[in-house]
This record gives C-alpha cells, structure tokens and sequence, in this order.
C-alpha cells in the first residue's frame, strides 16, 4: 500500500510499504478514506519530535472497517469510523476515571517506535490497537470532512474551551487562531461568551476567525495585551486559551486575563522549562490549566454537536489533496500556505 514516511529531518515521501495485519485480538484494520496533517507532523518534519526513518506518519484520520479482531464488541466490517490520535486501554486505573490521555497504555498513531509503534493515517490502511476505546461510529449522513477533526484538533480546542470555564457574557480570548485556535474559537461560541478576541499573524487565519465570530487582533499591527485591555475597560478577558505552545504565547495568555481570570493552555510547549510569572498569578488570584487533550471523552458529544449543525470544523480545510502530494501538502502547511489539509488516498 502507498503510505507517507518519515526519511529523517526534512524529508517525507510516500512509498510503498507491507500493508499492516491485524495482530491482537481488539485490532481493527481501518481501510483510510480521509487523512490529515496537523501541526504535531511539522514537529515531526522538523525533528523537535523524534522518529524513527521509514515509519509511517498520520494521527488524524477516518475510513471504513475492513476486518475486526475476534475480541472487538463495537465495530464491524463496513463501519465508517472516527479514531483518536491515541489509544487507550479502557480499564487502566486512569481510564476508569475517564482520564484516557493518562492511560498507562496510551500509543500514539504515526509516531514511530518512541510513541508505541503504531502505524499512521497518511496511508492507504492502518491497523487500531483497542479498536472498542479508541474510535466511534460516524453517524449516517456525516462526511469525512465533519467527523475527521473529532480525533484530534476538534477535541483538543473543545477541551481548551471546556477548562477556560467561559460563562454566558464573559470575554475569552484566543492566542492563535490556526486550526487548533480555530477550533477553539468555534468551541468557545456554545459556553455563550459576549466576545471571544483571537489573536494571530495569518491573514487568512484572522479572516476565517472573524467568519466564526471572533473580533480579530493582528499581533503584526498591534500589541495583543493592550488591545484585550482596551476592549474591556482595562480590565482584561474572563479567560484565555493559549493554542500555540511557544512560551511568548502563553506570556500573552498569562497577561491577558483580569484578576481572578483563567488560563487554558492546549498549545504542545515549545520547551520543557521556562520562567513562570508566580507573583502575577499569586497577586491576581489566576487559575492555569494545561494538557493535552483527553480525546476518547469528548469524541461521542463532538459528534452529536456537528450532526445537529452545532459546530462545523470542515469550514477551516483551506486544501484537498490526493495521498500522492502529501510531500507538498507538509511544504505549503509549513510554510503557512494552507490552513487545513486533508489527503485523500
Ligand atoms: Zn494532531
Ligand atoms: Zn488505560
């Protein structure tokens, strides 16, 4: 089967590769209708993450079930599925208290051997480790295109939004509104906030922001705190979600929020250590959240929120490209030439 694989830092390239066996009893065999690249696969690109050479890469993905191990309850042949970017075990001591990113089992897909050894999304077939705690069923009638972003970015904004604690009225902002951001923007729209800031760079970034309902602020132009500060009376958001990661973002985040105010960071840090304003927290009473998002918890009501026509995330797939491209697709994403997107095998 043709698949995208890691060639060191750099380089990807599709070839041809062993289309992967179902080799434990919960395995399902997902025959891939839709991938995605996401952000996570540039850290790959550019070996902040490391990857062994040949793997195959991919998180975000949706297909239709091909074959199921004999252990598998809720799956069948024909099933169109929804994955997380991870598995989860279910019955581990932190999954039974829904904590499934926490699992002490938890393998990440298209990752390589550091994350589990799974294969990835960006290829024709993957096989789903845990297939009964790690995918859902799509529901009849919804594309590939709504359900995809479920597994992964979806989640990760609706979480960001969730531990912001954004009440009916209150003024969230947003640092960074590329495709996580965005996904928060529209995440943070059905807690019912009066005003939701989103700060960025991109032009096209800021425009699909303001299209979602957010009051754009180009951080090119102005200084995002001050600006926050000005739209409200100086005091500052209700809350902020940081979804870029590096540490002058989350400064910005930080400093964005009144007293009393909540930070929550879903952004992947850009370094393991740095400083930390603890006397600004302390003086303002502020709450700091961060995590990585708890997908398998979120995926079922994400569902149910783009089926009734609540959230809409294919509005931010900017490309359509075929499996073969997937090299230019890393090329015009990287370089910020594409919001979104997706690769069709
Ligand atoms: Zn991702
Ligand atoms: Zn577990």
């Amino acid at each position: 089967m043709k698949a995208l694989t890691f060639q060191g830092e750099g380089e990807v390239r599709v070839v041809d590769v062993p289309r992967p066996i179902i080799g434990g009893s919960r395995d399902v065999l997902v025959k891939v209708t839709l991938g995605a690249v996401c952000g996570s696969d540039l850290h790959i690109l550019h070996g902040q993450t490391p990857m062994n050479p040949g793997a195959v890469l991919g998180h975000e993905f949706v297909g239709v079930v091909e074959e199921v191990g004999s252990e598998v309850d809720r799956f069948q042949p024909g099933d169109r599925v929804v994955s997380s970017f991870f598995t989860a075990c279910g019955h581990c001591a932190l999954c039974r208290k829904g904590w499934f990113n926490q699992c002490a089992e938890k393998r990440t897909f298209g990752h390589g051997d550091f994350f589990g050894g799974l294969g990835g999304g960006q290829a024709e077939y993957v096989v789903v480790p845990n297939a009964d705690n790690t995918m859902e069923k799509i529901p009849d009638g919804m594309t590939d295109e709504q359900a995809i972003f479920v597994g992964d970015i979806l989640a990760t904004g609706f979480f960001g939004a969730e531990r912001a604690e954004i009440k009916p009225g209150d003024v969230t902002a947003v640092v960074g509104a590329g495709p996580v951001g965005l996904m928060a923007i529209m995440s943070a729209q059905l807690f019912g906030p009066a005003r939701v800031f989103a700060i960025d760079m991109v032009d096209d970034r800021l425009e699909l922001a303001r299209e979602l309902g957010a009051i754009p602020i180009d951080a090119r132009d102005v200084a995002p705190v001050e600006a926050i500060k000005q739209g409200t009376g100086g005091l500052g958001a209700d809350s902020s979600i940081e979804c870029v990661g590096l540490l002058s973002a989350v400064e910005t985040a930080i400093n964005s929020v009144r007293g009393g105010g909540i930070i929550s960071m879903v952004g992947v840090p850009s370094a393991n250590e740095g400083e930390f304003p603890f006397m600004r927290v302390w003086l303002k009473a502020l709450t700091f959240r961060a995590g990585w998002c708890n997908v398998q918890k979120y995926m079922r009501p994400l569902l149910d929120l783009i089926a009734a026509g609540r959230l809409r995330p294919e509005k931010i797939i900017s490309h359509r490209m075929k499996l073969d491209q997937a090299q230019e697709a890393y090329r015009m994403f990287d370089a910020r030439e594409a919001t979104k997107i997706v690769l069709i095998p």
